[in-house]
């Protein structure tokens, strides 16, 4: 039976600044709202979303912007692609405990589940693992409802 983590707690803006700056990036207020969208929202979302969504509070942030802070903040390690569906990427924190992420084929949400500790011993001998991601694909608890 799969459980749905604990809704995780709020970074506040000094908390992010912090990593972006540990991180060796300049904390610009772009890159704060950016990178605390992602981390703050728990929705996993993609990089159409997350304009749209910083559209509503910086009217004047530019597409390109939004981009190029997001780009940077996966370089620096701050934020990580999951590669879910073709050509339309979804972002998540990358410093937290190892997760696997369930696909709701119907609404389209993305839920973070628990993931089996020490998956990485599955590899056969003489492989190097560097990272492990695991997808769950299904219909999640309120769409089954909807039936
Ligand atoms: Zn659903
Ligand atoms: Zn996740």
């Amino acid at each position: 039976m799969l459980t749905i983590m604990p809704e995780q707690r709020r970074f506040s803006d000094s908390e992010l600044t912090n990593m972006i700056h540990s991180a060796g990036l300049r904390p610009s207020i772009q890159r704060i709202a950016v990178f605390s969208l992602v981390a703050n929202s728990r929705k996993h979302p993609s990089a159409d979303e997350i304009f749209s969504e910083l559209t509503k509070t910086y009217p004047s942030l530019s597409r390109t912007t939004v981009y190029n802070s997001l780009h940077a903040l996966v370089d620096a390690g701050l934020v990580r692609g999951l590669e879910i569906e073709c050509g339309n990427r979804h972002y998540d924190l990358a410093p937290q405990p190892p997760h696997s992420h369930f696909i709701c084929r119907k609404c389209g949400k993305i839920f973070d589940m628990t993931i089996p500790s020490g998956i990485s011993a599955a590899a056969s001998p003489g492989f190097c693992v560097d990272s492990v991601d695991v997808y769950f694909k299904g219909v999640c608890p309120v769409c089954s409802k909807e039936v």
